[in-house]
């Protein structure tokens, strides 16, 4: 045993993943969570004769820690967060832990939105080239846990902010930046500048000869990189700007150019739709490409992927009314982007807790594309007041058959009803899972 005493807050997978790494390391570990463990993570630890408590923190004994690895969930404003930091003791992410003891290269996926499609891609097109590979961060198998037989060459992190926070030390060999727009702004102080600073963390040891990708489109990405260029190797993606780009869409192609090699690749019948897929294609592809990957299997790999469920995932047929379900659409950005991929009118099935959305962004496509509203929610009185004079037809209900019952009636063949939240699902539904499973369920039983 060292004489290092770790303590680890939160016991949930990731918590749980860092304990038994660092027993396995030969640390002095114990795991405190204020909340009551599952099940299964509690069975483990006892298994594996790691020290922990649950239902409380006993603070005397957290304050003697040498260092603290933190859930991503528990807030900077907790008394025992703030207490710890009066008392200097060194507060990390479990990525941050993890990495320490893994010499496997990191590829690190960050952004508000985006970040589980382009690194289950960038997953899956490594795997198809047959590199050996791990998947982590807010995603499957913790990170720590995976570090612990450390069997891969690679891993892909899909990085939160909130685990970007308290990462110091970790050294990324590839970043990607898809895009910032405002979220999660309570756990920032409401202050937009505090979240951009956490996920440009994401670059903050890397050096010249590293690949940086991301969004030059993002005026906040453009913008701070104007305001505090960073030297690292810009691999820039955009929509817009051909000449410039080491990714760009045109004519429905995407291309990447990585180091003189030129990728093509028709969008048109690849199981990723929408533009801002396009995004995380190009991201994924030029991240493969930096990894020596050839074109075949980077088609091979773009051409076979299956992203995870409810982002504008295909819901199934009623009546010749297509269903889309993208519950995961829990901000205004990413219903934005799910607007805009539609070709046919769109019936809207939106709300949920609204997280003070501002929607003027979205009046042009909803003027243009959307026939009616429903929505869906708690708070049905912002969206109505705003949408009104905007869609020709809106409808407010708490239940989700009540709602695509309301779609189907008000739809015509050719049309598609677009679950597309904006909000927060915790007022109806469990999480956002639920709310997808239960539109899935509501559209599969009104087509019997
Ligand atoms: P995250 O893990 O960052 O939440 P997801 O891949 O789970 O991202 O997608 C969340 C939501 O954002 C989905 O509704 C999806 O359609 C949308 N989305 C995916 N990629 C992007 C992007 N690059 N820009 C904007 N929205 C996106």
């Amino acid at each position: 045993m060292s004489d290092q005493r770790l303590v680890i807050l939160g016991g949930g997978e990731s918590g749980v993943g860092a304990a038994l790494l660092a027993k396995n390391k030969g640390l002095n570990v114990f795991l405190s969570d204020r909340g009551a463990l599952q099940e299964s993570y509690r069975t483990l630890l006892l298994d594996s004769g790691i020290s922990f408590e649950e239902r409380q923190h006993t603070e005397a004994y957290i304050l003697q820690a040498t260092e603290v690895v933190k859930s991503p969930g528990i807030p900077d404003t907790a008394p025992l967060i703030q207490r710890l930091r009066a008392n200097n003791i060194p507060i990390i992410s479990e990525i941050e832990f993890a990495a320490r003891y893994t010499t496997a290269k990191l590829i690190g996926i960050t952004g508000s939105n985006g970040k589980t499609t382009t690194t289950l891609l960038i997953y899956h097109l490594l795997k198809v080239a047959g590199l050996n590979v791990g998947l982590a961060g807010n995603i499957g198998d913790s990170f720590a846990k995976q570090v612990i037989e450390d069997t891969v060459d690679y891993y892909v992190l899909e990085l939160s902010s909130f685990q970007l926070d308290n990462m110091f030390q970790t050294k990324l060999d590839r970043a990607i930046l898809l895009n910032i727009t405002p979220d999660h702004l309570d756990r920032y102080s409401y202050n937009f500048q505090n979240y951009v600073n956490s996920k440009f963390r994401i670059l903050q040891n890397m050096t010249l000869t590293y690949d940086f990708i991301f969004f030059i489109d993002d005026s906040t990405i453009a913008g701070e990189l104007t305001k505090k260029p960073v030297q690292v190797n810009y691999l820039p993606i955009s929509l817009k700007s051909v000449g410039t780009s080491a990714g760009y869409l045109i004519n429905n192609q995407l291309n990447t150019i990585y180091k003189g090699q030129h990728f093509q690749i028709n969008t048109k019948g690849l199981p990723l739709m929408g533009k801002h897929n396009a995004v995380n294609m190009l991201a994924a592809v030029l991240t493969a490409q930096s990894l020596g990957i050839g074109l075949e299997k980077l088609v091979e790999g773009l051409t076979t992927f299956q992203n995870a469920a409810h982002r504008l995932e295909p819901a199934g047929k009623v009546n010749g009314i297509e269903f889309i379900n993208d519950s995961k659409a829990t901000n205004v950005d990413s219903v934005y982007y799910a607007l805009e991929s539609m070709v046919a009118p769109i019936i809207w099935i939106a709300g949920g807790q609204d997280k003070g959305n501002d929607y003027n962004h979205l009046n042009e496509l909803a003027r243009d594309k959307v026939k009616a509203l429903i929505c869906l929610g708690q708070d049905n009185r912002k969206l109505i007041a705003h949408f009104t004079g905007i869609v020709p037809t809106l409808y407010e209900t708490q239940d989700v058959m009540d709602a695509v019952r309301q779609a189907v009636a008000l739809a015509e063949t050719g049309d598609v009803v677009l679950l597309s939240p904006a909000c927060a699902s915790f007022d109806l539904f469990r999480n956002y899972q639920d709310r997808g499973e239960q539109f899935k369920q509501a559209v599969k039983q009104i087509a019997q």
